[in-house]
Parts: C-alpha cells; sequence; structure tokens
C-alpha cells in the first residue's frame, strides 16, 4: 500500500498504541475527577499529558484544552469568542478557502447577524494584504480566522505580516488560526505565532481520532461550547480522557522529533513528483511555495474521482478535494476561489504525505500513473 493521503488522516504509530495502551490499565482508568486514589493516579496522569502538550506547544498549560477535535475547536474559538465579546465589534475578516470546520462557524455567525468579511485570495493561495489592511482599517473588525497551512493545496499563510498589519491597524481584533496541518510538519510555538486562539488534531499527527486541542490565550475570554460539570477550567465540560489526551501527547512528542529530517525527505519526494508529474502534462497546482507536505495535481484526461480510483487499484490511496467534502461529488472551492478553471479543477487529486513516505514510493507512484495512462487514458 502507498498512503498519500496524509492530510485526511493519518495512521497512529507503534509508540501512540503502546502509549495508548499503557493509559488502559485499571489503575489508571479512575475518573480525573474522583477524590480516592484511583482518581488521583488518572488526575495526575493527565495532567503530565496536559503540560507535556502545552510545553511542547509553546503554551502554559492552563491556555490548553483537550476537545474532541479540531471542528470543535473551531467551534468553541470563534463562535465561543464571538458569543462572550460582543462589544469587541460586529465584523469577522476571513478568507473563503478556509476549512469547513470554519467556513461554517462563519456562516453561523452571519445567520445571527454579524458581518463576515471574505477577503480575495491570489493563485498563491494568499489572502489579498491590502484588502485586509481595509478591512481592519474601517474598524469594528473583532476576529480575524485565517489557516496556517492550506489542508488542500500546502498553501502558507504570510503569517508574519498579518499580524504585523494587525497590530499596526488594529490591535484590538484578535486572531483565530487553524493550524491543523502545520503541526508535526513545520516548528509551532504559540507564543511566537502571535495569535490569540488556535485548533490542532491528533488524528493528522499520528494520533488516534477523536482527539483536539484548543489554544486559547491566557487573558482571552471565550464562551464555552460544551456545558456541564465544569471540567478542564469550565471551558470544555465532560469526563477528561487520559487515553486520548496520552495519544494526543505522544503524536506530538513523536512529531516534534526531527522536524526539519522529516521536510527535507518530503521535500525531495514532492519536488520529485512535482518533475515527474509536469513532465506527463498534469498540471501543478499547488504554488511554489506551499509546504511540500501536500501537492495538488491536476491530471490531464481524467476526472478527480476516475483518477482516485484508479490509483486505488494499484492500492495507492489519494483524495480528490478535502475528505470531509469529498463524498459531496464537488469540485475543490478552495481551487476554484484561487481562481482555477472549473475544468482544471474537476481533475485535481490532492496527494498529501507524512513523513513516513519514501522515495521508492513516489517512484512506484509514477510507474503506476504510467501504467494507468497506458491502460485506461482514452486516446485523442
Ligand atoms: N482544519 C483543517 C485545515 C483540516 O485539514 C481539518 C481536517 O481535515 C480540520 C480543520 C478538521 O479537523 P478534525 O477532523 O479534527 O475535526
Amino acid at each position: 500500500m502507498i498512503y498519500f493521503d496524509n492530510s485526511a488522516t493519518t495512521f497512529p504509530t507503534e509508540r501512540v498504541r503502546a502509549a495508548c495502551s499503557a493509559a488502559m490499565t485499571d489503575e489508571l482508568s479512575g475518573n480525573p475527577g474522583s477524590l480516592h486514589k484511583l482518581g488521583v493516579a488518572a488526575d495526575s496522569a493527565y495532567n503530565e499529558c496536559l503540560n507535556n502538550t502545552a510545553k511542547l506547544l509553546g503554551a502554559k498549560p492552563q491556555e490548553i484544552v483537550f476537545t474532541s477535535c479540531a471542528t470543535e475547536s473551531a467551534n468553541t474559538a470563534i463562535r465561543g469568542f464571538m458569543s462572550r465579546n460582543k462589544r469587541a465589534g460586529n465584523t469577522v475578516v476571513s478568507t473563503r478557502t478556509e476549512h469547513k470546520a470554519t467556513l461554517e462557524c462563519l456562516a453561523n455567525l452571519e445567520k445571527n447577524g454579524y458581518n463576515v468579511v471574505y477577503l480575495p485570495v491570489g493563485s498563491d493561495g494568499k489572502p489579498d494584504l491590502g484588502a485586509l489592511e481595509d478591512t481592519l482599517a474601517a474598524g469594528d473588525c473583532a476576529l480575524m480566522c485565517f489557516t496556517l497551512v492550506n489542508n488542500e493545496t500546502g498553501s502558507i499563510l504570510p503569517n508574519e505580516e498579518i499580524l504585523k498589519i494587525k497590530n499596526r491597524v488594529s490591535p484590538s481584533t484578535f486572531f483565530y488560526l487553524d493550524a491543523v496541518q502545520a503541526l508535526g510538519k513545520i516548528r509551532i510555538d504559540l507564543h511566537k505565532l502571535g495569535c490569540d486562539m488556535c485548533s490542532f488534531s491528533g488524528h493528522k499527527i499520528h494520533g488516534i481520532k477523536g482527539v483536539g486541542v484548543l489554544y486559547v490565550r491566557e487573558g482571552v475570554r471565550i464562551d464555552p461550547f460544551i456545558l456541564g460539570g465544569g471540567q478542564q477550567r469550565g471551558m470544555r465540560s465532560g469526563t477528561q480522557s487520559l487515553v486520548l489526551a496520552r495519544s494526543f501527547e505522544t503524536a506530538l512528542e513523536e512529531a516534534s522529533e526531527g522536524v526539519e529530517d522529516a521536510y527535507d525527505i518530503v521535500a525531495s519526494i514532492n519536488a520529485y513528483l512535482r518533475k515527474e508529474l509536469a513532465a506527463r502534462k498534469a498540471i501543478i497546482l499547488s504554488p511554489d511555495d506551499a509546504l511540500p507536505y501536500v501537492l495538488n495535481v491536476s491530471f490531464d484526461g481524467f476526472e478527480s474521482e476516475t483518477m482516485l480510483h484508479c490509483l486505488e487499484i494499484y492500492d495507492i490511496f489519494v483524495s480528490t478535494v478535502s475528505a470531509c467534502s469529498s463524498k459531496a461529488k464537488k469540485v475543490s472551492y478552495v481551487l476554484l476561489e484561487s481562481g482555477v478553471p472549473q475544468k482544471i479543477a474537476a481533475n485535481a487529486v490532492r496527494i498529501s504525505f507524512s513523513r513516513y513516505n519514501t522515495m521508492a514510493e513516489a517512484e512506484e507512484f509514477i510507474r503506476c500513473v504510467d501504467e494507468i495512462y497506458d491502460k485506461f487514458a482514452v486516446r485523442k
């Protein structure tokens, strides 16, 4: 099997599996809220996960909330912030190339009377910074919502330039950042990133599904999304899961080792595929300066889904649009918003890597693409 669909999800590593099973013994299966010694043991192990996760992200433990996924983190951050900070302004600024987890929250805000400004994006996937400055200068902008690495193209946000503009033009505007596709691929230090809220997902970094993280900078007030027993400082009620927290912590710890070496391996795989695919008349849709972990390519003569299933015959797995939209059989809105013509976008396939992919897999991928063209392409 060649798994090139790592932006959709990744597989848990051996280290994550072992850490999860070690967290599932009877001795550690008490409720962290219980007063007896089983509760104390679970609470202490859970706090160890929390402290280590915070440290690895460059945050304080009180700034970290474990959630069920990044979608929950986004909902809590965006909707919780706007609900709590009604006097901060009525406008939110973002783009139409965000993940649905953000876009649906923005649509919900619009339904509730907020003004959402969607900045145009260029063919490089980056938001128009002049339009950002104008929007911020108009005042009334409570929140900006952006994604550090786009999940469909790998386009990288000009985070530092955005922060400079915000701090110069509208320092009171808050900043929500989706860093789901950046984690484990580039070094993340939350206090240096300069955002006020940030979301992450365990299953994108070889953790298990069912756990995400929300960072809320100390001093930023948001309304919690899930109400109940007041766990996690009232930010997210519900009995804490040591197993899920441990899986995130372990995956993050592993992903934080050798980030630069992993990047170099993936960059060389990406460069090889770009060259070989372009030589076969495929159109490379990821910007030149995209994160190498994502490569979006339009194959001549094959609709996205047809190519996906042709590759599947060879036990090679890729995506059409992002996994959560792919069942709807849509052409990627991210590509269309970035100015890719419909006909080219309709043939787009997302190839996405993890640090565990190899050059041998990339070579085999090309061999299979050649065979697919020989066997299945309709001769013109
Ligand atoms: N944000 C981005 C950029 C993503 O790629 C994804 C998942 O595809 C999400 C948010 C949502 O993550 P989760 O599946 O943890 O809800």
